[in-house]
């Protein structure tokens, strides 16, 4: 029997719209609501997790997100996640310690912006977590939409937005993780970017992982 890595329940159901898992497993957690991308964050994280720094660290969520308890960090805090409210974080430069944007940027007018605001709120000793649809499926990034629209996506990802990194997020280790949610067995690749030295070391050891840049 799975077991949910984020609460410890053992009962799952099909995710909204009944989405079931790459592999046809019902991915909802229906204890804590958690899918596929919080368990795969949630093991990842606590590979990298040094309990007694991340115990000083602020924590962001861009959307409400279980990827990482609260109760890791000395405070936490959560954001819209919208284009708007990610603009606004421009007067919060250097304030966060770890930030967490897991599946948001794909429903952004504008991605690469987005995750350079989220890279100047970052401390220069932070770590942001960022996972979005589908390079762990696809090779090539496709707009799906144009304008303004609500709600659905505007971008699936493929592994060649790791190129764009290089314009993004100059000065930043980018790790690329791959994870397996130890619920429906599926893979996906998380993105931590970093500015310490220390931490792109950390990460690339206790990952499955290789460093993009
Ligand atoms: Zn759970």
């Amino acid at each position: 029997m799975p077991e949910c890595n984020v609460c410890g329940g053992s009962s799952f159901a099909a995710a909204p719209n009944n989405r079931l898992s790459r592999k046809k497993q019902p991915p909802l957690c229906t204890a804590c609501g958690s899918l596929e991308r919080q368990r795969i964050g949630r093991d990842l994280a606590s590979a990298v997790r040094i309990r007694d720094k991340f115990k000083t660290y602020a924590l962001l969520d861009v959307g409400k997100d279980a990827t990482v308890p609260k109760g890791w960090f000395a405070s936490n805090k959560v954001i819209e996640p919208t284009d708007s409210t990610i603009d606004r974080l421009g007067t919060d430069r250097g304030k966060f310690d770890f930030i967490v944007c897991s599946h948001v940027i794909q429903k952004l007018r504008d991605p690469k912006a987005s995750i350079g605001r989220l890279l100047n709120s970052l401390s220069n000793d932070g770590i942001l977590l960022l996972n979005y649809p589908s390079p762990v499926t696809r090779e090539t990034t496709e707009q799906l939409a144009t304008g303004y629209r609500t709600g659905g996506p505007r971008y699936i990802f493929g592994r060649d937005f790791e190129q764009a990194y290089r314009t993004v997020a100059p000065d930043t280790y980018v790790v690329a993780a791959d994870g397996k949610d130890p619920v429906t067995q599926d893979t996906d690749i998380m993105y931590f970017l970093t500015k310490s030295p220390f931490w792109a070391t950390k990460m690339v050891k206790s990952m499955n992982a290789r460093l993009v840049q």
